[in-house]
């Protein structure tokens, strides 16, 4: 009716919630798998640690870094990944929900349209989702923080992992694997494996170890102009996945740009 006219649209706008995410502070947007417990589960993911699965992941996180030129670093690990954007980033003027939705739905697609590439004998069951949040950390030091207990948890859920599945694979049930790793230290744990399993817990791979990072890296290169003795050097910037210590204050002295 004409009614629907009179609406004033500031009136409907002042219910708008805006939430802001604090100026000048690191903003960390963390993606998680829904459920990924059952979805590795239907997709027969191997265990602890599908290869593949964790390429897929590494993929999609290149592409976000691709289409989201603020990210200046990004760690992964299992179902998540944790995407760091400048501190003076305006992406959609700083609103949490925008850059949360944006983020998490195109990690999502990408997830969907790079399948095929990684799993060539594998169809996807159903329409895998993502959730995500966004925190904002003020300091050099507390971004460092962040991004050590990521790579923590990573570090001590692989090493439980790795013994369960073992125990499980040997012919225990998943209780009683559950029961024999209660309360063991991180010592105790990499004995079980050599003593019983053979494994040597420092030789598996390095991305299962210490998960994923993705970030940037300005490349100078030097060609040499034809005909002349003088050469021109261009600076390009590529981004790179590397399964490294982010712990050790080292990596951030290598790469003093990702901070800048
Ligand atoms: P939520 O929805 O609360 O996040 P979830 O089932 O996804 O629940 P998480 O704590 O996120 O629980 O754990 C992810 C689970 O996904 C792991 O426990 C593991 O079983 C599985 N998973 C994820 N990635 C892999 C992988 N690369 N290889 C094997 N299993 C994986
Ligand atoms: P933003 O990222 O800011 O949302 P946008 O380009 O998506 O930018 P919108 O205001 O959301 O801008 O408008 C969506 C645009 O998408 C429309 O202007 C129109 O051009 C196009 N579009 C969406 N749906 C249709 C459709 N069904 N048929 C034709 N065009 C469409
Ligand atoms: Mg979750
Ligand atoms: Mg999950
Ligand atoms: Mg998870
Ligand atoms: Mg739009």
């Amino acid at each position: 009716s004409e009614d629907c006219f009179k609406i004033n649209p500031d009136y409907i706008r002042s219910f708008v919630f805006e939430s802001k995410l604090m100026p000048s502070t690191w903003i960390v947007i963390r993606i998680d798998g829904c459920h990924f417990h059952r979805f590795s589960d239907v997709h027969e993911f191997n265990k602890p640690n599908d290869k593949q699965a964790l390429d897929l992941m590494n993929l999609c996180g290149v592409a976000v870094l691709e289409e989201f030129q603020d990210i200046v670093f990004s760690y992964g690990v299992s179902d998540e990944y944790s995407f760091v954007l400048k501190k003076d980033s305006q992406l959609y003027q700083r609103q949490a929900s925008k850059i949360v939705s944006a983020i998490v739905s195109f990690f999502s697609s990408v997830y969907v349209m790079k399948w095929k590439e990684i799993f060539q004998n594998k169809d996807l069951k159903y329409p895998p989702s993502f959730d995500g949040r966004a925190v904002c950390y003020p300091s050099n030091d507390i971004l460092l923080d962040y991004l050590a207990w990521r790579q923590v948890d990573c570090h001590i859920n692989n090493q439980y992992n790795t013994c369960f599945w073992s125990l499980v694979k040997s012919g225990k049930s998943k209780s009683e694997a559950q029961n024999h790793l209660k309360g063991t230290q991180a010592r105790e744990k990499n004995e079980l494996l050599l003593k019983e399993f053979g494994i040597d817990y420092n030789t598996l791979p390095l991305m299962f170890r210490q998960g994923s990072s993705i970030f940037r890296v300005k490349t100078e290169n030097t060609s040499m102009l034809e005909n002349d003795a003088s050469s021109i050097v261009k600076t390009e910037t590529k981004i790179v996945i590397e399964h490294c210590n982010i712990i050790e204050l080292s990596f951030w002295e290598a790469y003093p740009s990702i901070l800048d």
